[in-house]
């Protein structure tokens, strides 16, 4: 969508008579962003540029051009034009202030009308293919369409139910581009621990959590961690699932570390251990910081429980200090694709120009949004990069049609 407005915007601006016309295989706009953020749209992050990049890794450097021609403050702005304000919450995360999605996509639905963007509906493109400078794009059972550049944004392979099936790769790959390694990105991982199950619901605030392939450190992640049936979830364990899923993915063992007191140095907890020294004093200390179905539970797999104040030895007071700054998992899997926040992997971003979003093996196609390698951690810099993206590609591709009309008028 941000795509289609911005080469509208340019085309108007070049005083060019072309048109853009969005290809929607659902009934209607914008279905998943309706549904992000848990139905508020966590659109973007008020951090700066720099931290936006960090957010997505190594990687992240691709976006600097995009987040140059469209960052969050052009994303307030645009809103603003439609009418819809949005406000900053805890973490520098952008919400619209009446908390609907749906009002984001009315918004930009409404940016769309007025900049003249026409929307054929029900139109999913089944074929993509060049001849002598213009494309022909073949829908299902509604014919072909021509035109001059295409921007493909047709999103990740997620929650495929709202039309993001993945088909761009397959299109993509049929002109030469290579999509890497399609894995779940943001989703909760599973434990062998069958006692999670038993706490399935407790959320844990201000932990952290590190999992570890051998004597390596993949990624240590800082905030809320939910428990859920089958493992652990919650902002943190989504953010770790990136590194975690192309480990399992390559057959490797990880083990999750918990540090339920990450303010505390391992010291500091031995010595408070140490200080309670039975099973009674330790629930009662465990319980300041976690919630009491929690520590109960922990005195079981401490095997403490029902010790009463009966002096504990030494070597279990250690091991109960160690499982405190480092509650161990072994993860066994991830949710799938399917039920992923995010596709981690896509179209190689060695095969795309980061100054136009622009293919480098198709001129006149450009390609924005999650269908590309991409991927960062919660807070809104995935709906950033998306509309980043996508603005950058839509004006870059108005550009590219405006400069061969006037080549072939020459
Ligand atoms: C449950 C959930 C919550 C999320 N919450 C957040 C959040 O709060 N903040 C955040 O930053 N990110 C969030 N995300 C991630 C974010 O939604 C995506 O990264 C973003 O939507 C990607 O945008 P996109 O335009 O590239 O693709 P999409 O939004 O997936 O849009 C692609 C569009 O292309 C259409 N399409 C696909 N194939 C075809 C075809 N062959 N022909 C025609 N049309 C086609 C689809 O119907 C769809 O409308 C969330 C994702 C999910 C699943």
């Amino acid at each position: 969508m941000l795509a289609a407005l911005s080469a509208a915007k340019c085309l108007k601006a070049f005083d060019h008579d072309g048109s853009v016309l969005v290809l929607e295989r659902n009934r209607v706009l914008g279905r998943k962003l309706a549904i992000t953020g848990k139905g508020r749209a966590n659109l973007t992050n008020a951090r700066s540029v720099d931290e936006f990049v960090q957010a997505f890794g190594p990687s992240g450097r691709f976006l600097y051009p995009s987040f140059e021609s469209f960052f969050s403050d052009d994303l307030v702005a645009l809103f603003a034009e439609a009418g819809l304000q949005l406000k900053t919450e805890r973490g520098g995360r952008v919400f619209p202030v009446t908390d609907k999605a749906q009002d984001v996509v009315q918004a930009l639905g409404l940016l769309l009308v007025r900049e003249g963007v026409s929307v054929l509906y029900s139109a999913r493109v089944k074929s993509i293919n060049a001849r002598s400078g213009d494309w022909t794009i073949g829908l299902e059972s509604r014919g072909f369409v021509h035109c001059r550049a295409v921007v493909m944004a047709t999103g990740g392979k997620s929650y495929p139910g709202t039309g993001s099936t993945g088909d761009g790769y397959g299109l993509l790959e049929h002109l030469g581009h290579h999509p890497c390694r399609l894995l779940p990105g943001l989703v909760p991982l599973h434990c062998a621990e069958k006692w999670l199950s038993e706490l399935a619901g407790t959320s844990l605030e201000g932990v952290a959590v590190e999992a570890w392939v051998g004597p390596h450190l993949l990624d240590r992640r800082q905030g809320e961690v939910m428990i859920t049936d089958r493992g652990i979830g919650g902002p943190a364990v989504l953010s770790l699932s990136l590194a975690v899923a192309p480990a399992l993915a390559d057959g490797q063992t990880v083990i999750l570390y918990i540090d339920l007191r990450p303010g505390r140095t391992s010291d500091q907890e031995l010595h408070e251990i140490e200080a309670c020294g039975n099973a009674d004093e330790i629930l009662v200390h465990v319980s300041r910081f976690l919630p009491k179905r929690m520590a109960l539970e922990l005195m079981r797999v401490w095997g403490i429980e029902g010790k009463g104040r009966i002096p504990l030895p030494q070597k279990t007071l250690a091991a109960v200090a160690r499982s405190v700054k480092g509650v161990k998992l072994r993860c066994t899997g991830a949710e799938p694709l399917a039920s992923a926040v995010i596709t981690q992997g896509g179209i190689s971003l060695r095969e795309v120009d980061p100054r136009s979003m622009g293919s480098k093996l198709a001129p006149g196609l450009f390609i924005a949004g999650e269908l590309l390698d991409l991927q960062a951690i919660t807070g809104g810099y995935n709906l950033q990069a998306a509309f980043s993206t996508g603005f950058l590609a839509g004006r870059c591709a108005a550009e590219y049609v405006a400069k061969s009309a006037n080549d072939s008028k020459l």
